[in-house]
């Protein structure tokens, strides 16, 4: 069995979804599956080089694997979140989408100067998202130099743009 097969058997795939030729990765099942969400999570923590302060998880699916991680690895768990839904004073960035821009948001007094941070998310395709917050961390003090995946869709050079933004890139499924 090749390595993390046991993680990419849970994943599935959704033809057309959220629009006709995309392919999505659905990770719901690896989530409803006990042994595999504890592999994930144990997999994913084994991968964190040295200590972390704070996880970093990118909404909606990166808070579910952020805060088990965070748990795992002695750390806080901060909130990525879409730009309007946290309630305290924020600092935001802007990212490109195929059409138009998105925002994303931390709170302003999230973290410390020097704070250790690793991101964390279900997946990375263009990296568009996964960069943007690492701009965000860095903006907000925060020192951020690993990032870990569920799924790297490798074809669109999500994770090795991020690589070349100084980040060190794990991701259990290629
Ligand atoms: P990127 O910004 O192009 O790297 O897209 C990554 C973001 O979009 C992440 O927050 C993912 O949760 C989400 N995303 C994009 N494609 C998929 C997919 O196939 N399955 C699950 N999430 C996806």
């Amino acid at each position: 069995m090749a390595e993390n097969d046991d993680i990419r058997q849970r994943i599935r795939t959704i033809p057309d979804f959220p629009k006709p030729g995309i392919m999505f990765r659905d990770i719901t099942t690896l989530l409803l599956d006990a042994e595999g969400l504890r592999l994930a999570v144990e997999r994913m923590a084994a991968a964190v080089d040295g200590p972390v302060d704070l996880v970093a998880g990118i909404e909606a699916r990166g808070f579910l694997f952020g805060a088990a991680l965070a748990v795992k690895l002695g750390a806080g768990m901060l909130l990525v979140r879409k730009d309007g839904k946290l309630p305290g004073a924020t600092i935001a960035e802007d990212y490109a989408l195929e059409y138009g821009t998105d925002r994303i948001a931390i709170h302003a007094d999230a973290l410390a100067p020097g704070a250790r941070v690793l991101l964390v998310d279900d997946l990375i395709a263009t990296g568009g998202t996964a960069r943007a917050a690492v701009r965000l961390l860095r903006k907000a003090g925060a020192h951020v130099t690993q990032a870990s995946f569920v799924v790297d869709l490798p074809e669109l050079g999500g994770a090795d743009a991020l690589r070349g933004d100084g980040i060190g890139v794990h991701a259990l499924v290629a």
